[in-house]
């Protein structure tokens, strides 16, 4: 076959394991076209408080997905891939709960750990309980929301399963649907209660002595950012080619043959790895009815602040914490000033510490107003 020209549009992580993968499986020319003048997207690092490469973005991938593990494995990072040391996180609400065993991304899956959680209120804990009597809940709504609503009340919706899936996702899981999370959909599916079918699952799990107690992240020894240094190598002594400060403005079908011109430049195909909205400008021309659904797909911005506390400052109370989520209507509420202990800043969806004695990165909302000052956030979480 005549080797064909390939066009990869955005040089984010996306763009460049596309890029990989066709320059490892075909003869194909292959040409990344990136805007920014770095590499990376979402994806970038910075020095800050004496560390040489902090990721300002992404800082971890799941580990129990294989596709990341194999990326890192072929381009040669797979021996430097570290895992946190398997501690446990808190739901803030009033103040520090320990998030309760047994769940899965927030759905309860054991009734003992939740009913002495202090985490839910007594009525909470007792709406929950009913869940194995209820009859099976319908996804056809295919909402997070309204399915765990259904199952377990407002309650565990609110302080778990919204608190932690919407923060991984950045979203309202109200209206997210159950197929972004193929877990939490799989047991919907298939099983009338969640948790009989949690303990049906923790039973044969037992029994064949799963992979349960594998690290849930991993990352790089040098962070996310070398992924994306190690992936852009990996193309380029492959043969494919990546030209930054190259932003793709035009897109249009060539009427002979259908090759596609981009920016004047003639490919046999294009990849776009861009923003959806970016992406749906750009075909508005080449076709419009994916240019319409592109240009539909809603986003959340998402700003990170890290913070460096000194050793001696951070206390105890926060020892053995990776971090805490922080449900959405406690997000809302306003920090007294004075306290030594008053909670997160408005609007903070959640807090880690990636590094017990060192950092601790807040995500928050932008679309939320943030009116506490990044001092008073210090001297809050050292208080
Ligand atoms: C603060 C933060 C923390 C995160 N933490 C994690 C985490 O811990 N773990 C995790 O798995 N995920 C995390 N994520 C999500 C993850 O970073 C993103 O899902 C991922 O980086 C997106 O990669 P992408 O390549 O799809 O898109 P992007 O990174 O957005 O890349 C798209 C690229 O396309 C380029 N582009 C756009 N328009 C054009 C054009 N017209 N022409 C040429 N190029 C164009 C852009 O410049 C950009 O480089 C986090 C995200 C954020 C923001």
């Amino acid at each position: 076959m005549a080797q064909r020209r390939i066009a990869v549009v955005g040089a984010g992580i996306s763009g460049l394991s596309t890029a990989l993968a066709l320059v490892d499986t075909s003869d194909h020319e292959i040409v990344v076209l990136e805007a920014s003048s770095r590499i990376g997207g979402r994806i970038d690092a910075s020095s800050f408080a004496g560390v040489d490469c902090l990721d300002t973005g992404a800082d971890a991938f799941l580990a129990r997905v294989p596709e990341a593990l194999e990326l890192t494995e072929r381009v040669g990072l797979g021996s430097t891939l570290v895992s946190p040391e398997p501690v446990g996180a808190a739901v803030w609400n009033n103040g520090l709960h320990d998030i309760p065993d047994g769940l899965l991304l927030g759905l309860p899956g054991r009734a003992w750990p939740l009913a002495t959680s202090g985490l839910l209120s007594w009525k909470g804990k007792l709406r929950a309980a009913v869940e194995p009597l209820l009859p099976r809940t319908p996804t056809a709504d295919d909402s997070i929301g309204a399915f765990v609503r259904a199952r377990f009340g407002d309650e565990v919706h609110e302080r778990l399963v919204d608190a932690l899936v919407g923060s991984i996702y950045a979203t309202d899981t109200d209206n997210f649907s159950l197929a972004e999370v193929p877990q939490i959909r799989a047991i919907a599916e298939d099983n009338r209660s969640m948790l009989l079918a949690a303990r049906r699952q923790r039973r044969s799990t037992a029994e064949t002595e799963s992979a349960a107690t594998s690290p849930i992240f991993a990352a790089p020894r040098g962070g996310i950012g070398s992924l994306i240094d190690a992936t852009a190598r990996a193309i380029t002594d492959a043969g494919g080619e990546i030209r930054t400060a190259k932003p793709v403005s035009e897109v249009s079908r060539n009427d002979e043959g259908g090759r596609w011109l981009v920016d004047g430049r003639e490919f046999d195909a294009v990849i776009f790895a861009g923003p959806a909205k970016a992406t749906g400008s750009l075909l508005t021309e080449a076709t419009p009815e994916a240019a319409d659904l592109l240009g539909e797909a809603e986003t959340a911005d998402v700003i990170l602040v890290t913070l460096h506390i000194s050793a001696d400052q951070w206390p105890d109370r926060l020892h053995g914490l990776s971090g805490y989520l922080v449900p959405k209507p406690a997000q809302h509420r306003s920090v007294p000033r004075s306290g030594r202990i008053g909670g997160p800043p408005q609007g903070a969806r959640s807090c880690a510490f990636p590094s017990v004695e060192m950092a601790c990165r807040y995500s928050i909302s932008p679309t939320q107003k943030c009116s506490t000052p990044y001092s008073q956030i210090s001297a809050l979480t050292s208080g």
